[in-house]
């Protein structure tokens, strides 16, 4: 009986959907990446808000495993992809020099034309390729190894400009030879790790943190609430922090108040 219900709530979030995705009825929130040894805003990250007249709220969590299913998180994809690029060109022209993180299923790369059609939405909102960065799973990693072309598709991002980041790094599968043999410029360090600062955890981040340090990649902390996992973040080298200390994701109108209230990297 549970999962009758089950199914007929998928059924019913997968037809509203359509419908949101149709009207272009999804929000976009921005979360800010903040440099280490600044304390500037040099990045946000883009995640997907969903609040339907009918349905009511429906969170991430809910949304993308169902997305995922029905193959319509390429079209969230491409939407989320093309918002923030409009607004990072905005923000640009703003004098902000803020790079963009877009979430990025593995789903979305099993078409063969994934990199082409983010090359085109990309090209067409005039947001330089550099300022975008792709956040991918473990899990899409693991994927990717396996399936050669979802690899060729994203060396011809890497090689247009686009960097990407290695998400809840640590949870996965944790096959460490992604790092060599995917175009990962970035790892983020889950926030299981950074929520309970317990000795194993403590072990676990600095040696990821000397891990990208080692492998000249950039690493960043998600998760991060206190000021306690600050100072231990800040002490052992992280590169970037975020979390609900700095912000929470905002909608655009708030995100563009904190801007113009910290300090942060500029264009010129
Ligand atoms: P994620 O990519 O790991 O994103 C981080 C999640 O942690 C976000 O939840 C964010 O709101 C939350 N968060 C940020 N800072 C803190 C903090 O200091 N403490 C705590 N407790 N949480 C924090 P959100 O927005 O609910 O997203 C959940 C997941 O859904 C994301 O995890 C991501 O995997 C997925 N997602 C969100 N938007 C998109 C999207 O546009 N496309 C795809 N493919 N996936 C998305
Ligand atoms: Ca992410
Ligand atoms: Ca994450």
């Amino acid at each position: 009986k549970a999962s009758h219900k089950a199914l007929n709530r998928r059924s019913v979030v997968e037809k509203r959907l359509l419908l949101a995705l149709d009207q272009r009825n999804l929000d976009v929130y921005y979360q800010p990446l903040i440099d280490t040894a600044s304390k500037k805003v040099i990045a946000m990250e883009a995640l997907v808000r969903w609040h339907d007249e009918e349905i009511g709220t429906v969170t991430p969590d809910e949304l993308i495993p169902i997305a995922e299913e029905t193959g319509l998180i390429s079209e969230i994809g491409m939407f989320m992809l093309e918002k923030a690029c409009l607004q990072a060109v905005e923000w640009h022209t703003q004098g902000h020099d803020l790079k963009v993180s877009i979430n990025s299923s593995i789903r979305e790369f099993r078409g063969k034309n994934v990199a082409k059609t983010m090359l085109e939405i990309i090209e067409r909102t005039g947001c330089p390729t550099t300022s975008i960065h792709l956040e991918i799973t473990e899990k899409f990693a693991l994927e990717a190894e396996s399936e050669t072309s979802i690899m060729a598709q994203m060396r011809t991002l890497e090689q247009a400009g686009i960097s990407f980041i290695l998400d809840d790094f640590g949870t996965g599968y944790s096959s460490l030879r992604y790092l060599s043999q995917l175009p990962i410029h970035t790892v983020k360090i889950d926030q299981s790790f950074i929520r309970d600062l317990t000795q194993d955890n403590q072990s676990i981040i600095k040696t990821i943190i000397q891990l990208a340090h080692a492998m000249n990649l950039s690493v960043v902390a998600e998760g991060v609430e206190t000021e306690e996992q600050e100072q231990f973040l800040v002490e052992n080298l992280c590169h970037e922090l975020q979390g609900y200390l700095y912000s929470r994701p905002m909608p655009l109108n708030t995100f563009q108040q904190f801007l113009d209230n910290h300090p942060q990297q500029k264009t010129i």
